[in-house]
């Protein structure tokens, strides 16, 4: 078994991997009869307005990214010509190859290169018909059972394009980070008035395909998001709103739609999302069904273990919304990532020769008390209203055997820093782990510096709270985790400054967040 394997946590091997994806590539080209393709065409205008991308690194290889404009191309399929190459001129260019952009997946490009070195950079770019897309560079990880002494990644989440301008994103693109992790809400599916609205989404709430794929292609249009991608390689995951508010398994938020109904939204909203991310074949959804946990290592350093924690979730308890805890928060039947991704995790961390486990996960885990009339009220969709679930992983974490666990957390549209406890009513508890949990990207507005110590008296494991907007800058070292919190000044109007806000260091071999 190889390393794909073995990462993937699959039932397939790398080779009857690359044999699925003949297969496939078999019933595009069969579903689009061969006079179809505009492949020696010239094209008038430039197909790649909506920018390039890679994704998912493995030592040998990255997944390149692209996406015609059909207005550019017509209704037929394109090929498309990549090239990388090993220095930004393009005068030793390694691997070439070319591969065919599909109406029916909204001509985008998954291009899966192999035969790179690891760890180094690399430059790519598209041709089709005569056109180039600008030049973008990516990054392999490092080798398997190597011990790299430095590594950076960026994690972020909850880019509502109606609440601001992606200023951050510029920032982020000049860090100099190996990976950007992606935690969810990279759209959002209709106008939330949370926030005043400074510029608009072309239209209203999104249902089918094309509408989604409208959605995307606004957001990714979008200058400052694209200087981000074309900087390093992404690693992503979704949350509820790539597809609906709030939505649990089969469960819409809305009770007048039926499961049936939902999926069938859901699979358009699949659909849309796997054509706009620098995703591996491995996560072609299949209707409403995408496997979009996975794992990825860089080295005996570091491993993603980046979980999926909406497509296998139970409903949320008491009929959602921020609340006193009912009988169900508890009922250990109620699952937040299925039994077989629970199975999943326990295994990978288990199994994990990294000296730090990093755990991508959406929702907030550590617990966040607030007081509403004398009563203590609990978010219903974070791990708060699924405290046997929550329950489980704290055990898992807890284990001795795992190895220097640590969870970066979206969703929330504030930054947080809290120890993993034990128990969160008794400060005297174990600290099981930590958890760094990132601020939006815009959504929710400009924000605000909100004291820590507002939160600290209902919850005593947080350690840092903020509502300003931006992202967060990870930096592992063998020795520690340091996370630091770069925030904008605001986002309802261009040009922001980057601050730092907080950084926060997590020692090896010890549990929470250094004091
Ligand atoms: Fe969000
Ligand atoms: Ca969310």
């Amino acid at each position: 078994m190889d390393h794909w394997y073995h990462l993937y946590g699959g039932s397939v091997s790398r080779r009857d991997f690359f044999r699925v994806g003949r297969d496939l590539a078999g019933l595009i080209a069969l579903a689009s009869l061969p006079g179809d393709v505009a492949a020696e065409r010239r094209l008038a205008a430039n197909p790649f307005a909506l920018g390039v991308a890679s994704g998912d690194p493995l030592p040998d290889g990255v997944v390149l990214w692209t996406r015609l404009d059909p207005s550019a191309v017509g209704g037929a399929a394109a090929r498309v010509q990549w090239e990388v190459a090993a220095d930004e001129g393009f005068k030793r260019i390694v691997r070439r190859g070319s591969s065919l952009a599909p109406a029916e997946l909204g001509h985008s490009v998954h291009a899966e290169v192999d035969g790179l070195e690891p760890g180094r950079d690399y430059w790519y770019r598209f041709m089709a018909g005569g056109q180039a897309s600008a030049v973008a560079r990516t990054r392999t990880a490092p080798a398997l059972g190597s011990s790299p002494d430095r590594f950076r990644f960026a994690f972020i989440s909850c880019q509502n394009y109606e609440h601001g301008y992606f200023t951050a994103f510029r920032h982020l693109a000049a860090e100099d980070v190996d990976v950007i992790v992606h935690l969810g809400d990279y759209i959002y599916e209709k106008r939330f008035l949370s926030a005043p609205t400074v510029r608009e989404h072309e239209a209203g709430e999104v249902f089918t395909l094309d509408q989604y794929r409208a959605r995307y292609g606004l957001y990714r249009a979008d200058a400052d998001l694209q200087a981000a991608h074309a900087v390093c390689p992404w690693i992503v995951t979704n949350d509820d709103h790539e597809v609906a508010n709030n939505w649990a398994g089969a469960f819409a938020a809305d009770t007048t739609v039926s499961s049936d109904q939902f999926l069938l939204r859901r699979a358009a909203a699949y659909q849309a999302y796997y054509e706009f991310m620098p995703l591996r074949r491995t996560s072609l959804p299949h209707g409403p069904w995408m496997q979009i946990y996975r794992r990825l290592a860089f080295g005996r350093l570091l491993r993603f273990h980046v979980l999926d924690t909406r497509q296998f979730r139970s409903d949320q308890a008491c009929g959602d919304g921020s609340k006193p805890r009912c009988p169900e928060v508890f009922d250990p039947a109620r699952t937040m990532m299925g039994a077989e991704q629970e199975r999943w995790l326990a295994d990978g961390l288990h199994g994990s020769d990294a000296r730090w486990n990093v755990v991508a996960n959406q929702v907030m885990i550590a617990q966040t008390k607030r007081m509403a009339g004398g009563e203590a009220i609990f978010s219903m969709d974070k791990w708060d209203g699924y405290v046997a679930a929550r329950n489980r992983l704290t055990a898992l974490l807890a284990d001795p055997k795992v190895v220097n666990p640590v969870v970066i957390t979206g969703d929330i549209h504030t930054n947080w820093v809290a120890d993993l406890k034990a128990d969160y009513d008794d400060p005297s508890s174990a600290t099981v782990g930590a958890e760094f949990v990132g601020t939006s990207m815009t959504s929710g507005g400009d924000g605000n510096d909100a004291d820590t110590s507002r939160v600290q008296g209902l919850n005593p494991h947080v350690k840092f709270f903020n509502a300003r907007r931006g992202y967060v800058r990870v930096e592992v070292e063998p020795s520690r985790l340091t996370s630091t919190y770069r925030c904008v000044p605001y986002v309802t109007f261009p040009g922001a400054p980057i601050e730092t806000r907080g950084v926060f260091v997590v020692e090896d071999g010890t549990r929470g967040v250094q004091a």
